[in-house]
């Protein structure tokens, strides 16, 4: 049965505030010397900050990520960013232009824009959206350097019209010290980088200190304990979104290359974790994408990580027909949806949930993940039932404009008086008939 193993795959990729490894069992016990589970290292984290400030936010970033800083060393300086810039290799950053541009332009189509009706005479009714003003952006620094995590969240921000944007980044060589990583945020124009990360970075910037002042919204992938501290914050500021691990789900057809398929599956799990999930009503599919993804192992960086994740997270589920799997699909709720068939447009119209899907032979999730356009910020965990990824209009704030003439007023001013009695609030029905009676 494909829906239990996608049930017990879904279970399995929760993100879960009680799991942590060894190392970080070590680390926690080091800090706060005693075991605590995550949700209590950041809430914790997310007190002190709270409390004392920027002293709070340079003890955790020596205690966790062994460096020590100041107020003043815990921002990048401008020359090192303009320094990383001049040292870039002149193709990446044609590349970090072009993309930019490819993002600028998707992301500009798709901005909301005010909305104003005039129902009635003297009635003006309008739906405003206004940017954002101050926001902040998350970039990992754990295991690998992530310049296209910059772009993915800063470029829309920046369509939207956001005065102020923030990066941190733990100070790590794949974080704070990624020379790409700075050569990006020089190239946009982003002049505020931060050298912390985890809890207390996103503490930081939700509660603001002396060396870092708030923002209004923190947006950006982190590993557990970023995405706890961005779940606790949530309500003093906005956040895009609780994440998980990323996953695929491959629907594909006997017109699929079973190569393809293999190359796109692999690249999913090497997120590491990350989900790879093949649906087929094609058995000789399987059979091929099996050796396919044995052969194709062997030869990538990350393979010991890669076939790990495959062997927890991966399947390939056997179905009826296209019909069955796109049911299968729609109730799984994947982050990403790659419709490999001869037909594409036909199963997406059939799957109402998906984060970002992918239509054809030739249009690998890659693709999204670097250059296209749409954000590679995506919900996970089957939260797109409910969610979308992050775009230009997760940077605007919006709220209505009202207009009445007095005529207008008056004819209205009935409707409002018999409700506003009806539920005893007689200093609202005197506020609208104060103006309407002789
Ligand atoms: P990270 O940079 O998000 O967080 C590292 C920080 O976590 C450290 O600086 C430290 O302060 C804190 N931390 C680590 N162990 C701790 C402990 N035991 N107690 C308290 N704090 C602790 O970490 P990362 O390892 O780089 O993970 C990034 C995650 O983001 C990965 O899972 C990666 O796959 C994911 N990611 C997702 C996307 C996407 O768009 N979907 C993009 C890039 C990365």
């Amino acid at each position: 049965g494909g829906d239990e193993i996608l049930a017990e795959l879904r279970e399995k990729l929760s993100p879960r505030g009680d799991l942590v490894s060894p190392r970080g069992r070590e680390l926690t016990q080091a800090v706060f010397g005693k075991p605590l589970t995550p949700i209590e290292v950041v809430e914790t984290i997310c007190r002190d900050v709270q409390t004392e400030g920027t002293s709070a936010l340079l003890r955790y970033t020596e205690s966790l990520d062994r460096t020590q800083l100041t107020g003043e060393t815990l921002r990048v300086p401008a020359e090192d960013l303009r320094e990383a810039h001049a040292a870039a290799d002149p193709e990446f950053l044609e590349s970090i232009r072009q993309i930019r541009d490819n993002i600028a332009e998707f992301q500009s189509a798709i901005r909301h824009h005010d909305v104003t009706i005039e129902p009635r005479p003297g009635v003006r009714l309008t739906q405003r959206y206004t940017p954002m003003r101050r926001v902040g952006i998350c970039v990992p620094g754990g295991a690998a350097a992530y310049p296209s995590t910059v772009l993915m969240t800063a470029v829309p921000a920046q369509v939207a019209g956001v005065d102020e944007i923030v990066v941190v980044a733990p100070p790590t060589r794949f974080g704070a010290y990624n020379q790409d990583m700075l050569a990006t945020c020089h190239e946009l124009g982003i002049k505020e980088v931060y050298r912390c990360g985890g809890a207390q970075a996103v503490a930081a910037m939700a509660y603001g200190c002396d060396a870092l002042p708030a923002v209004d919204k923190i947006v950006g992938p982190g590993n557990l304990f970023v995405a706890l501290a961005k779940k606790h914050v949530f309500g003093t500021v906005d956040i895009d979104s609780f994440a998980g691990p990323s996953e695929v789900i491959v629907i594909a057809d006997s017109t699929a290359s079973p190569a393809f398929i293999a190359a796109d599956l692999l690249a999913q799990a090497e997120h590491s974790p990350g989900s790879a999930i093949l649906i087929t009503w094609d058995e000789s599919i399987i059979d091929s994408v099996r050796s396919e993804l044995q052969s194709q192992l062997a030869e990538l960086d990350r393979s010991d990580l890669t076939r790990d994740a495959l062997a927890d997270f991966g399947a390939l589920i056997l179905v009826r027909d296209a019909e069955q799997a796109c049911e299968l699909t729609d109730s799984f709720a994947p982050e990403h949806l790659h419709i490999e068939t001869a037909d594409p447009d036909n199963q997406i119209a059939r799957i109402r949930n998906s984060g970002a899907a992918f239509l054809g032979h030739h249009t690998p999730v890659a693709l999204g993940d670097y250059a296209a356009g749409p954000s590679h910020v995506l919900p996970t965990g089957g939260t797109c039932k409910w969610a979308a990824g992050l775009s230009v209009n997760s940077f605007l704030r919006s709220g209505s404009v009202t207009m009445f003439t007095a005529d207008a007023t008056k004819a209205i001013s009935e409707d409002v008086i018999r409700i506003a009695e009806k539920e005893g609030l007689t200093a609202h029905a005197r506020s609208v008939s104060i103006r309407t009676e002789p």
